[in-house]
C-alpha cells in the first residue's frame, strides 16, 4: 500500500475527459514495485483551461505527467522544449518538467515499436501498410522510419486532408497515401510484411466495425496489428487470424509508452510485465 508523505513527487496524466484513463492505476502499480515515494492521479481539464493548469503543474512542481486526448496537440505551444519525436509527430503525450522548464516527449512511437519487437517482428527492411493517419498512425510511422522500414503505404477515408500532416516525414522515407478502396492501395496491401489498423474503427462499443481490407491480398505471412485494446480481439484482429496471420493488439503499446514516460520521469525500468498484469485486470472488470 503506497503511503504518501510531505516529500511525496507527484506525477499524473490531464485530459478531458480523463476518468476512464487506466495510466493511473498501472502507473500506481508500477510505482509502488519500483518502491518510488511518487504520487499518479488523473486530472480533468477542459480545453479551455489548458494553459491555466499546465502552468499550474510547474507551480505545483509536478515532475510530470502524462497528455490524452484532447489536448496531445495543442499542449505543444505551452512547452518550453519538445525532443525530437514529438517535434516530429506533432504530439505530446509525456511531459517532464525540470528547473521550471517543460520538455514534451511523445512515447507512443517507441511503445508500438518496442511491443512489436517484443514479438520478434524485425522491422528493418520491411514494407509496411497502415490504415488511418491520425496521432497515433505519425506515432507508429515516425516509429518504423527510424527503425529502417523499407516503405510505407498509408491508406485513409480522406487523403486531401491527411497529406499536409505527412509533409514533414517526406525527408526521411517517401510515403505513399491512397483512398483506401484505389487499386494502388490494394496492390500495396497483397506485398505488405506488416498491416496496421491505426484507426478507431471496431473499438468497444462498435465491435463490429472494421477498417476496409480485402483479407484475400493480404499475405498469411504478413504481421497484422491493431492499435485497439477494448475488444481484446477486434474483428480487425479475428479475421487476421482466420487469415492464418500473426497478430498483436493495442495492449504492449499501452503498457510500453507508459513504461517509457516512467523511464523519462525517474530514469530506471519500469516492470512491464506488472503493469501488462494489471492493465489486464481491469480490462478484465
Ligand atoms: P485520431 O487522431 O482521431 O485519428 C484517427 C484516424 O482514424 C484518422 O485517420 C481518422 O480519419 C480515422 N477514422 C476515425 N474514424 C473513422 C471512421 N469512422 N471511418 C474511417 N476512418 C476513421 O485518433 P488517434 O489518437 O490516432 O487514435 C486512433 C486509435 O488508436 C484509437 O483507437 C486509439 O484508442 C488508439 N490508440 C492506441 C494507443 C495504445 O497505446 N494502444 C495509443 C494511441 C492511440 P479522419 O481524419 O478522416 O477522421
Amino acid at each position: 500500500m503506497i503511503k504518501h508523505t510531505g516529500r511525496t513527487k507527484n506525477l499524473g496524466v490531464i485530459g478531458y475527459p480523463v476518468e476512464h484513463s487506466l495510466s493511473p492505476t498501472m502507473q500506481s502499480a508500477a510505482i509502488e514495485e519500483m518502491g518510488l515515494d511518487y504520487s499518479y492521479v488523473a486530472m480533468p481539464v477542459r480545453p479551455e483551461a489548458l494553459e491555466e493548469a499546465v502552468r499550474g503543474m510547474s507551480a505545483l512542481e509536478f515532475i510530470g505527467f502524462n497528455v490524452t486526448i484532447p489536448h496531445k496537440m495543442k499542449i505543444l505551444p505551452l512547452l518550453d522544449a519538445l525532443d525530437e519525436n514529438a517535434k516530429m509527430i506533432g504530439a505530446v503525450n509525456t511531459v517532464r518538467i525540470q528547473d521550471g522548464k517543460l520538455t514534451g516527449y511523445n512515447t507512443d512511437s517507441i511503445g508500438f515499436i518496442t511491443a512489436l519487437k517484443k514479438r520478434d517482428f524485425a522491422i528493418r527492411g520491411k514494407r509496411a501498410v497502415l490504415l488511418g493517419a491520425g496521432g497515433a498512425a505519425r506515432a507508429v510511422l515516425w516509429g518504423l522510419i527510424a527503425q529502417g522500414v523499407a516503405s510505407l503505404t498509408i491508406g485513409v477515408r480522406n487523403p486531401d486532408k491527411v497529406k499536409p500532416l505527412l509533409a514533414a516525414f517526406a525527408a526521411h522515407l517517401s510515403i505513399s497515401l491512397f483512398h483506401w478502396e484505389e487499386e494502388a492501395f490494394r496492390s500495396a496491401l497483397e506485398k505488405a510484411d506488416l498491416v496496421v489498423n491505426t484507426t478507431p474503427l471496431g473499438m468497444a462499443p462498435h465491435i463490429e466495425a472494421m477498417a476496409p481490407v480485402d483479407w484475400r491480398l493480404i499475405s498469411p505471412q504478413a504481421f497484422v496489428s491493431d492499435l485497439i485494446y477494448v475488444p481484446e480481439t477486434t474483428k480487425f484482429l479475428r479475421m487476421a487470424r482466420e487469415n492464418g496471420n500473426r497478430t498483436m493488439n493495442g495492449e504492449g503499446m499501452l503498457v510500453e509508452q507508459g513504461a517509457a514516460a516512467l523511464k523519462i520521469w525517474t530514469e530506471r525500468e519500469a516492470p512491464t510485465q506488472l503493469m501488462t498484469k494489471v492493465l489486464r485486470e481491469m480490462l478484465n472488470t
